[in-house]
């Protein structure tokens, strides 16, 4: 066979063939190793911005509680305003006069301001909403307003900020698919007509994706949003309901899909874990509110963990609020001193809280930077994401009682996690990671493993096959995908003679019964083991069905020890805990196995992973890979077939990936997996471009 490639259809989605200058002029300085985190620089009209950067949120025109001396003493660079408030009040009027907000409020630094969109979205009543934009009552002076596109970049060539944001309709981070995605349409079409309003001003002007906690909406909206000529790209609609995990898998996967040469930003957040979490996941931009709101309080960020300066432990400490910190505050005053006015309610306290609360921030974002350039992020990352989740230690406060017995029910290293949805699942204590962390865990069991391997029809007999169907049931964890086969075996049994059943050997595959045990002693929260089978499978090591047609084993201990010995499977429900807790079982080294011992059955392989370093290590390993049903908020998952025919023969037909799906691997961040030396990717290169999937589809 030629080595050529057949033409490439090059999507169009794609980053790289925008012009390079835009009007930031923006120059990655450095991406780190081992992360997705940069550092860069861009030029806007009001001098340049090195990123990382947090921007204080001047809602007003003011960050509550600080001078614009305080704020550039304490490192500020970009001030964040919002378009909404100063629409109401002062209004246009005023900063026409001025020729700006730069010189009415004293600020010569750079200027973001906001589209207006997230205020009038958190308004429940007053407003109405259609193509057009927003109508809305003032809360000033109860006249009617209409925020439209057109009228919210109006309003910021007013304020004359140097970045300037669409409008967007923000919607809760949990909103269903159908509302997320209608809100995600509007938002693309009112990036367009802010663009065209924006016309040929200086000013610049980015894109916000949205598309709620939904997968493949966030996807494509980074994917349309990039073909626009935007100066930067936002993600919107987070920090509002989601989970930390939730946020931060969405950020990931959103950056994988935005333009490296164009500033990123995360709006709205947020806390210093989150902001370090977000640097790692590629972002570059963050604003909150939370450094002077929570100095209000009388909470400091410290090199310690956040304190609380009003507890009284602190009436006598001669020290400063934090004893590493150079700030204004720390050189000149006692905690004693900031506890007595936080007590009194006087305003200096929340003055000098502020200003050591945002030195903290701007001082994170420059360690950041300077770790970045260095390329030393990733050990930054990993020691201060811990430090950066500590309380007070030195004075810890007593646990009231309550919390004792609030506590979840725990085994070993898991716990029962209880989600909002009102399912359980089990969590690892360790690594955090939560076992069908998305959906209810037998919906996805149910989706991923059964009715898409088709089990219910594989369990009658056809005339030519008697022989038993084998399940590797890999990661048994609380046994949610075995017993969702137990359940569809037994009602294939009821509505069926027995002579037209297949027999069915189900073989799971588990370290760690924990999980298992853990689960099976709290009943009420996982009825899908309210069967015989868990008890005897845990007593036995194995299981029987009454009419010997079913039967369930465990093999206890490592999966990679039985390989080559446990009986040859038909199925495969791969379901172990992520890469990122246990990378062993994701390599291509163990996928080479699985296909070996899977070949002569033609076995297929269902996994929930649809990362592009999970399908690579599978493609590498020899086998044909299919995108998967989506699950939640997960568009796809994975089907690996041990031979070429595997997904044509299959019922439901899933698609090869295909040509697409091959360019942009070649433009993937993760393209190689980790310390592979450049022979070991040239050879692993040459392994996936000549795949035969990539050749076989028309
Ligand atoms: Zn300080």
């Amino acid at each position: 066979m030629a080595n050529s490639l057949p033409d490439l259809e090059i999507s169009p989605v794609r980053k790289d063939c925008r012009p390079l200058k835009t009007r930031l002029n923006f120059t990655l300085d450095k991406a780190a190793t081992g992360s997705k985190a940069r550092a860069a620089t861009f030029q806007t009209l009001h001098g340049e911005v090195k990123t990382p950067i947090f921007m204080p949120v001047a809602t007003q025109g003011t960050v509550k509680g600080q001078t614009v001396d305080s704020l550039r003493m304490t490192g500020t660079r970009v001030l964040l305003v919002n378009t909404y408030h100063l629409l109401l009040r002062p209004g246009p009027q005023v900063f026409k006069k001025f020729g700006g907000i730069h010189r009415f409020m004293n600020w010569t630094g750079p200027v973001l301001s906001d589209s207006g969109g997230f205020q009038i979205f958190s308004l429940p009543h007053s407003r109405e909403m259609n193509e057009e934009g927003a109508h809305f009552q003032s809360y000033v002076d109860g006249k009617s307003y209409l925020l439209s596109p057109e009228s919210s970049i109006e309003m910021q060539k007013a304020i004359g900020s140097d970045i300037m944001m669409v409008l967007d309709q923000c919607i809760d981070s949990t909103a269903p698919y159908p509302l997320a995605q209608a809100a995600m349409d509007l938002t693309h079409r009112w990036a367009e007509r802010s663009l065209r309003a924006r016309g040929e001003s200086l000013q610049a002007l980015f894109g916000i994706v949205q598309g709620a906690g939904h997968r493949n909406l966030r996807k494509n909206s980074a994917m349309i949003l990039s073909e626009l000529p935007f100066d930067g790209l936002a993600i919107g609609g987070l920090a509002v309901g989601e989970t930390h995990h939730e946020r931060y898998d969405l950020t990931e996967l959103v950056t994988e899909h935005l333009p490296k040469n164009l500033p990123r930003y995360l709006m709205g957040v947020g806390t210093p874990i989150d902001m370090l979490e977000g640097v790692h996941r590629g972002i570059d931009m963050f604003d909150c509110i939370i450094p002077s709101q929570l100095a209000q309080r009388g909470v400091a960020f410290t090199s310690q963990g956040k304190l609380q300066l009003r507890r009284s432990v602190y009436k006598l400490r001669e020290t400063p609020v934090d004893a590493q910190c150079d700030c204004q505050t720390c050189q000149q005053y006692s905690r004693a001193y900031i506890h007595h006015l936080i007590k009194s309610d006087e305003f200096l306290g929340w003055h000098l809280l502020g200003i050591h609360n945002m030195a903290f921030y701007h001082r994170l974002m420059r360690e950041m930077r300077d770790t970045i350039l260095r390329d030393d992020f990733l050990s930054y990352f990993e020691k201060k994401r811990r430090d950066l989740v500590r309380t007070d230690e030195e004075n810890p406060a007593r646990l009231p009682k309550k919390v004792k017995t609030a506590q979840p029910a725990r085994l070993g290293d898991y716990e029962i996690h209880n989600s909002p949805q009102g399912f359980s699942s089990i969590r690892q204590i360790s690594s955090g990671e939560v076992m069908h962390s998305v959906n209810a865990p037998n919906d996805e069991a149910n989706r991923l493993y059964i009715e898409q391997s088709c089990l219910a029809s594989r369990l009658l007999k056809r005339d030519t096959t008697v022989d038993e169907l084998v399940i590797w049931d890999v990661g048994l964890g609380a046994a949610f995908n075995v017993m969702a086969a137990i359940h569809c075996f037994e009602r294939c049994y009821g509505e069926k003679e027995e002579s037209a059943l297949r027999p069915l050997r189900l073989v799971s595959f588990e370290c760690d019964l924990d999980p298992l045990i853990l689960a099976a002693t709290h009943p009420a929260c996982f009825p899908h083991l309210r069967h015989g089978a868990p008890r005897k499978l845990l007593e036995n090591g194995k299981w029987q069905h009454d009419s010997s047609l079913l039967l369930w084993e465990l093999l206890k201990g490592d999966f990679r020890d039985y390989i080559e010995s446990a009986t040859i499977p038909d199925l495969i429900f791969y379901d172990p805990f992520s890469s990122k807790t246990d990378s062993a079982l994701w390599t291509g080294e163990i996928f080479t196995r699985i296909l070996e011992r899977s070949l002569p059955k033609s076995a297929e392989l269902y996994t929930y992973s649809a990362s592009t370093a999970v399908r690579v290590a599978f493609l590498t390993a020899g086998f044909f890979v299919a995108e998967g049903v989506g699950s939640g908020p997960k568009s796809d998952t994975t089907i690996a077939f041990a031979r070429a025919r595997g997904a044509g023969d299959h019922p439901l037909s899933p698609r090869l990936l295909g040509q697409e799906w091959l360019t942009r691997w070649r433009r993937s961040d993760a393209k190689f997996p980790a310390g592979l030396s450049n022979d070991e990717k040239r050879r692993f290169e040459k392994l996936i471009e000549s795949h035969p999937q990539f050749f076989s589809d028309s």
